[in-house]
C-alpha cells in the first residue's frame, strides 16, 4: 500500500466513529440466540443498513434463517472474503448479567451483551470497512459472507454459502480478538460406540446375561488411556483431546442391560483422519477387551486445518497491526472447530480469528473494548486494501 493510502482509509473509519459504535450497538439489541430466535431479524437490520450504505447484497437460504452475501470492487481479480456468523449463543441466566445482555450499554470503554464480541462487533467493523474501501478503486472484490446456524457446530449458512458459490482467493473470519491470529483450528470427530450385551431378568436363576454396562465401563477406560496418534505441530503445542461427553444405557432396573451407548467428542490435529481415529479405537477397544460385542460411528466431522504461517495474508496482518496498532499479534491456532474447516476444504486458505479486543466470550457479561471496534475496522480495510493490490 502506498503510505498516501494510510491517512484517507483511517480518516474515513474515524469519522464514521459513533454510526459504528451505534450500529453494533443495534445489532447487540437485535437478539439472535441460537435455538430461541433465528436470524430473520438480525438480517433484515443488516439489509437496511447495506442497502442505506449502497453495498450491493442479498440473502441466501432459508427465509427464517438467511445468510447474506454483499460484493464490493471489480470482478475477475482476486477476492477477499469478510465473513462473521449471525448467530449468537444464549444468554442464559439474565440475572447473572451486569448490563443487559441486550441493551449494548457503553460502560468505562466497554459494549456489553450477547454476541457483541461473538460476533456482531465483527459484522459492524465488516461492514464499515466495506463501506469505507467502496469508495476507491480496488483492485479486487471483497465479499462479506455473514452465515447463520453457526454456533450450534452444524454451520448450515456456511454450508448454503459454499454450496451456492462463495469463492475466494483468501477468507478472514472476524472471530475477536487482535492479540492473536488464527491461522487454523483442530478439527472435529463426533461419534458414539455401542456395547450390547444380553438382556435377562435381573433375578434369574439360570440366566446371567451378559451386562452392556459393565463392558462400556471398561471401554471407557480403555480410552481414557488411549494416546491418539497424531502429526506434532508447533502451532498446536496441545495436541488432540477425546472426550467421553454423553452416556445412556439401561431400560428398567430390573433388567440386565443389553445395550449402552457413549458419544465421544474428539478435537484432532492436521494430518489426523477419520478413518485412521475411528481404526484406532476400534482396534483397541477390541483388543484389549476380548469377546465384546461393539459398534462405532461417527455423526460430525469436520477436519483440522492450518495456512503456512509465511502466507501473503499473514505478512499483511503482521505488518498493519504495528502499523495500526503499535503491536505484533501472535501466531496461534484454535483449539476448538470453526467453519473456516469448511472455507479450507475448498481450497480458500482462512484465518479463523482476528478482531475486537474482548472479555467473557460465551459467559456472563460479554463485552468487547469499544476502542478495538474502530481500530479493527481500520485494520480490515488496510488489510483488504492490501491483499487486494496488484503488485
Ligand atoms: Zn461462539
Amino acid at each position: 500500500m502506498q503510505k498516501a493510502m494510510i491517512e484517507p482509509i483511517t480518516k474515513s473509519i474515524k469519522n464514521k466513529k459513533s454510526e459504528i459504535i451505534k450500529f453494533c450497538q443495534k445489532l447487540v439489541k437485535t437478539p439472535s440466540q441460537n435455538g430461541i430466535e433465528n436470524e430473520k431479524e438480525i438480517a433484515q437490520v443488516i439489509s437496511k443498513r447495506l442497502k442505506q450504505l449502497k453495498i450491493k447484497h442479498r440473502l441466501i437460504g432459508s427465509k427464517e434463517r438467511p445468510s447474506i452475501l454483499a460484493k464490493i470492487g471489480k470482478k475477475g481479480k482476486k477476492r477477499f472474503i469478510l465473513s462473521a456468523h449471525l448467530d449468537t449463543v444464549p444468554i442464559g441466566e439474565k440475572k447473572f448479567w451486569s448490563h443487559d445482555p441486550f441493551s449494548g450499554k457503553i460502560v468505562k470503554g466497554k459494549l456489553y451483551g450477547r454476541g457483541s464480541a461473538d460476533c456482531k462487533a465483527g459484522i459492524a467493523a465488516a461492514i464499515y470497512a466495506a463501506n469505507c474501501l467502496k469508495n476507491l478503486n480496488l483492485d479486487g472484490q471483497l465479499i462479506l459472507a455473514f452465515d447463520s446456524d453457526e454456533e450450534s457446530g452444524n454451520f448450515t449458512g456456511m454450508k448454503t454459502l459454499l454450496k451456492k458459490g462463495l469463492k475466494g482467493d483468501v477468507c478472514l473470519i472476524t472471530y475477536p480478538g487482535n492479540g492473536e491470529v488464527m491461522i487454523g483450528s483442530r478439527g472435529v470427530l463426533r461419534s458414539s460406540l455401542t456395547t450390547f450385551g444380553e438382556a435377562v431378568h435381573t433375578g434369574s436363576r439360570t440366566q446371567k446375561g451378559i451386562n452392556a454396562i459393565n463392558k462400556m465401563a471398561k471401554v471407557i477406560q480403555v480410552l481414557e488411556n488411549l494416546k491418539l496418534r497424531y502429526k506434532s505441530d508447533k502451532f498446536f503445542p496441545f495436541g488432540p483431546k477425546l472426550t467421553v461427553s454423553t452416556i445412556k444405557g439401561g431400560l428398567a432396573i430390573n433388567i440386565v442391560p443389553d445395550r449402552c451407548e457413549i458419544e465421544i467428542d474428539i478435537r484432532t490435529l492436521p494430518f489426523q483422519t477419520r478413518e485412521e481415529i475411528l481404526e484406532q479405537i476400534t482396534r483397541t477397544v477390541a483388543k484389549q477387551i476380548p469377546d465384546l460385542k461393539f459398534s462405532i460411528d461417527y455423526f460430525v466431522y469436520h477436519p483440522a486445518y492450518r495456512i503456512p504461517e509465511n502466507s501473503k495474508i499473514i505478512k499483511i496482518i503482521l505488518n498493519r497491526s504495528k502499523q495500526i496498532l503499535k503491536k505484533e499479534p501472535k501466531i496461534a491456532c484454535a483449539g476448538t472447530g470453526t467453519s473456516g474447516s469448511l472455507l479450507w476444504q475448498k481450497g480458500i486458505p482462512t484465518i479463523c480469528g482476528f478482531g475486537v479486543d474482548f472479555e467473557n466470550l460465551h459467559s456472563y457479561d460479554e463485552c468487547i473494548y469499544v476502542k478495538s471496534l474502530i481500530d479493527t475496522a481500520i485494520l480490515y480495510a488496510h488489510i483488504i486494501y492490501d491483499f487486494l493490490k496488484e503488485n
